[in-house]
């Protein structure tokens, strides 16, 4: 099985990113019904494309609405699949796990991450792309999201 640095969704999501320990990516055998009935892993993989950008339907509707459903980590996919598409796996993932690993001490970074365990100060939210992503999240919300987007905001 190879490291969650090494894995990605076809819909986008770099798993290297994921704070799950208990999922070893969605291209592992599932952890739970969520990943096994997962509309973007079961397409593609029907369809036998690695990713969902290299599918004709694409961005489908599920993908879309996905996409812009206004969780923070779920505004990386349309960049990811973009970048994909145009440089191919090889080059995202080398990104990925760059942009994803503290420059200090090369731990790994998650999602949300303010701070490295050896003190760095993280900073893989742009603040202004923050602002404009509140913005829009708040304008656009309901209950769970918001304490969804509370407890991330505050670093729980
Ligand atoms: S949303 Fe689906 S395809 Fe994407 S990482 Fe999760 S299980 Fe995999
Ligand atoms: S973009 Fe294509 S492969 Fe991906 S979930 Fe939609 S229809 Fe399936
Ligand atoms: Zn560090």
């Amino acid at each position: 099985m190879a490291g969650k640095e090494l894995q990605y969704g076809p819909c986008g999501l770099f798993c290297g990113a994921c704070g799950a320990e208990d999922c070893a990516g969605c291209r592992e055998p599932p952890v739970d019904d969520t990943i096994s009935n997962c509309k973007f892993k079961n397409c593609s993989r029907d369809k036998k494309i690695e990713f969902c950008c290299f599918c004709g339907e694409y961005p489908c509707k599920e993908l879309l609405e996905r996409m812009n459903d206004k969780l923070p980590y779920h505004l990386t996919q349309k960049p990811n699949l973009e970048y994909i598409k145009k440089n191919g796996k090889e080059k995202w993932l080398w990104v990925q796990r760059k942009e994803w690993t503290c420059k200090t001490c090369g731990a790994r970074i998650k999602w949300y991450q303010k701070n490295c365990s050896c003190g760095q100060l993280l900073n893989a939210w742009d603040p202004l792309a923050i602002k404009i992503l509140a913005y829009q999240f708040l304008l656009n919300s309901n209950t769970s999201k918001m304490l969804s987007f509370a407890s991330w905001w505050i670093g729980l």
